[in-house]
């Protein structure tokens, strides 16, 4: 039998997921419409160049040049500068565009780009993000990372580090190219969700995406939700009002079907490559999450990572994933946005801000600070931070936030 028939799908159908697009699965062959005369089928077909017989079609992810650290952007480097200009200030920037496209950042580094970016970040978020930087080799300036605030300029005002889909796509890809099969990310059907959940989840949006490491032939699923409807408080009337659940940056092109699959694919690349991902982080798409950076999210416009959406009728946050990684967000109140790890110790922002607000005239009292603080002699403190010149005030700084990001437990 060819991959798929007229009768399955329709001919546009088809017509779309031919090649270049889509490969045969079986031996990562080319796929084409023909008409299936040849072979005894009356109707047109999609089948492999090489044999008929195979069954499975797929889309191998590629990552574009602009995703890749390291591709070298001397042509495109102008261009990419000046919007990187206009979008962050030409002062701030000049000092950092120095790491566009450098594959391995360090911490120092990183929390350069950030001061840069985002210079009204708490400095444990700075701190915590540039870890990520260097550790996962992410670089901001190629939007792999974000800070966002949330309730921006209110009392309850609170920042998370937050990376791109791309950023995740291109951790995923370092450990061996992946592929989307089964024609997802797609609406999970009625009919799937009995089967996998045991009942229809009518009230919300599923998507599934199916993910495939074509040289181990190791699959992964991933399942993402998003509630159709919301419901607030409607003073005037004094009573709840329910409406569609539009997602934050809709009017930028966001969607309930973008978020669920974001959802979805983030948690088929955690189980395609455990161990490889950052845990508990917020995946976002590039560009909401680029204007969110800037303008901020309020509770009221919930965007919270995989695990947990708000319940519409008790407005308590439920679990939605079974991804156990991910569940640490259950208990939280709903007026906190997410906070989870980096899969190192917390950065303990919030619980004690004057440890971090410290400041040292010079080297001695810094290190004396790291051995006060974290019992951390000379040599164990050169071994950690040895990319900062401490004799430097602003880089005395950068490292007293990366020790304090370290090594300080909440
Ligand atoms: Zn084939």
């Amino acid at each position: 039998m060819p991959i798929y028939t007229e009768k399955q799908k329709d001919y546009e159908w088809l017509k779309r997921h031919q090649s270049p697009g889509y490969v045969c699965d079986t031996c990562g062959g080319n796929i084409r419409v023909c008409w299936g005369g040849a072979y005894g089928i009356d109707c047109y077909i999609l089948a492999c160049f090489n044999d008929v017989n195979h069954t499975g079609l797929r889309r191998d992810f590629a990552l574009s040049p602009a995703n890749i650290p390291g591709f070298n952007l001397s042509d495109a480097g102008k261009k990419r500068r000046k919007k990187l200009e206009q979008k962050y200030g030409s002062k701030n920037i000049r000092a950092v565009a120095k790491y566009e496209g450098v594959v391995s950042l360090s911490r120092s580094m990183a929390g350069e780009i950030l001061e840069a970016i985002w210079p009204e970040a708490p400095a444990a978020e700075k701190a915590r993000a540039a870890l990520l930087c260097s550790t996962q080799q992410l670089n901001p300036l190629m939007k792999h990372v974000f800070l966002i605030p949330f309730n921006k300029d209110k009392p309850n005002e609170s920042w998370a580090t937050v990376i791109g889909i791309n950023a995740k796509r291109l951790m995923a890809s370092r450990r061996g190219a992946f592929s989307y099969i089964d024609d997802t990310p797609r609406i999970m059907t009625e009919e799937e969700q009995v089967k996998r959940f045991g009942s229809a989840k009518k009230d919300k949006l599923v998507v599934i995406v199916k993910l495939k490491d074509p040289q181990t032939g190791a699959e992964a699923v991933g399942y993402g939700e998003w509630p159709l409807k919301k419901r607030a408080w409607d003073n005037s009337k004094k009573q709840y009002v329910e409406s569609d659940n539009e997602p934050y940056g809709t009017d930028k092109g966001n969607s309930m079907f973008n978020m669920a699959t974001i959802r979805g694919e983030s948690q088929a690349l955690n189980r395609l490559r455990p161990g490889d991902m950052p845990q508990g982080i917020m995946v976002m798409d590039e560009a909401i999450a680029e204007a969110a950076s800037k303008e901020g999210i309020d509770d009221a416009n919930v965007i919270e990572g995989e695990a947990r959406v708000l319940d519409e009728t008790t407005g308590e946050i439920t679990e939605t994933t079974t991804d156990s990684e991910t569940s640490s967000g259950a208990s939280e109140s709903q007026k906190e946005p997410v906070k989870e790890e980096t899969g190192h110790e917390s950065s303990g922002q919030g619980k004690e801000p004057d440890l971090l607000s410290l400041e040292f005239k010079n080297e001695g009292e810094f290190r004396t600070a790291c051995l006060k603080h974290f019992k951390l002699s000379k040599s164990q403190t050169d071994k950690e931070i040895p990319e900062f010149d401490l004799s430097n005030p602003g880089q005395r700084k950068l490292a007293w936030q990366t020790i304090v990001a370290v090594y300080h437990k909440a």
